[in-house]
């Protein structure tokens, strides 16, 4: 590979962020292209790191990845804090709960195929449950308990990227891209000129480069945020995920006394608005598992778009010598973003072999690897 010296990156959610500033200080001379940096689906997103819970049989891909970035979380959120920023890593650990019949024949297809990965999960009842997290309902069961499946602030982890970029001085040029070709990121009439271009803007990367038209889709995702109030019954310590009659909920709880509630999942195109059926269900799903909500202040409703890809794997790697993808990250971006970005990094500084699984080249009509 020739040398790359110059990078532009197109798009600034958390894994735009996170790749322009691993490359900064890798030595880069960075410049990062979004005309509202730290939006997207990442100001949204729930927050979970949690490939253990989020797993399922037939996945085995999306487990180990998810699991190798986790594995980089803690060191890449200390990082940050010696920059000065506090992503809000949160350690607590998750629960992953079953109300009915059919939830608790969820969980066990969990258990089983998480036990056969040789993965450690401890089986409760629902009075052990309550012991832990005594705002839990009646009706939970019972569930599994996950302590190494964390959370993040997404909010604040996004400020201290944003802070950590400017440390090694990522250049911000707040436009549209319209279109990524090699050595250049066209926006409006004129081109960022690099040796290599990244594209990083999550459910609109496929307007960027042709070769991400078909093979990721926007998904819809509805989530609120909710406060307790004086009087009201604490948020829970650790994350809380559940299946309520076979829909999926989870409730993530903040260091300042936020409870993030997620989250709804549609293919509708790039609508983000808010609708009514879609948070009357989050909140009646959350109160069989958490009856206390209702006391709360409901702070927030808001939609975002996930980029998915037809196996639920990311794309990490080349789509055509000098043009880099690193989207398709749908319900695991901020999970992923340590990964991803060191990947990266690999590719660009030490010539490295995208990682099979996240490979691009699996859907590219050439088949073959191009950098
Ligand atoms: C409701 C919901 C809950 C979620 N919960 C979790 C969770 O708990 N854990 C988890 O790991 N993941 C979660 N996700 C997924 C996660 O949010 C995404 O995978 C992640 O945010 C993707 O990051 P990104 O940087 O690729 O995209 P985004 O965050 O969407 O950022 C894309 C950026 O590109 C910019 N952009 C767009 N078009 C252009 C253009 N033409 N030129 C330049 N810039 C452009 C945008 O302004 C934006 O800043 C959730 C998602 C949703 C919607």
């Amino acid at each position: 590979m020739k040398d790359v010296s110059r990078v532009a990156v197109v798009g600034g959610g958390v894994i735009g962020l996170s790749v322009a500033w691993a490359l900064g200080e890798a030595g880069f001379r960075v410049v990062l292209v979004d005309p509202e940096p730290g939006r997207g689906a990442s100001w949204v997103a729930g927050g979970m790191l949690a490939p253990v819970t989020e797993s399922w049989p037939g996945e085995d891909d999306v487990l180990a990845l998810g699991a190798a970035s986790l594995g980089l979380w803690p060191a890449f959120a200390e990082r940050l804090g010696q920059t000065g920023g506090d992503p809000g890593l949160r350690t607590h650990g998750t629960l992953a709960l079953a109300l009915d019949s059919a939830d608790v024949g969820t969980l066990a297809v969990l258990a089983e195929y998480l036990s056969a990965q040789g993965r450690e999960v401890e089986r409760l009842t629902g009075r052990e449950l309550r012991a832990l997290e005594p705002s839990l309902g009646p009706r939970v069961r019972s569930g599994l308990s996950v302590p190494g499946d964390l959370a993040v602030d997404n909010r604040s982890l996004l400020i201290a990227l944003r802070d950590a970029c400017d440390r090694v001085g990522v250049g911000f040029l707040p436009a549209a891209a319209k279109a990524v070709r090699p050595g250049g990121v066209e926006v409006g009439d004129s081109t960022v000129e690099c040796d290599v271009a990244v594209i990083a803007a999550g459910a609109w990367s496929r307007t960027l480069h042709p070769a991400l038209e078909t093979v990721t889709r926007p998904v819809k995702g509805e989530i609120l945020r909710l406060r307790a109030r004086p009087g009201a019954l604490p948020i829970p310590t650790r994350t809380i995920r559940a299946h309520v009659e076979s829909r999926p909920v989870y409730l993530v709880p903040r260091a300042d006394g936020e409870l993030v509630l997620g989250a709804t999942q549609y293919e509708a195109g790039y609508d983000t608005e808010v609708t009514v059926g879609g948070v009357r269900d989050l909140l009646a799903d959350a109160e069989q598992v958490l009856p206390g909500i209702a006391e709360y202040a409901l702070a927030e409703c808001a939609a975002g778009l996930r980029a998915g890809s037809r196996d639920n794997l990311p794309l990490v790697g080349w789509l055509e010598p000098g043009v880099l993808a690193a989207t398709g990250h749908h319900r695991n971006g901020l999970l992923l973003a340590p990964g991803t970005a060191a990947s990266v990094v690999a590719m660009l500084r030490d010539g490295a072999e995208p990682d099979p699984a996240a490979d691009p080249a699996r859907f590219l009509s050439t088949g073959g690897r191009t950098r």
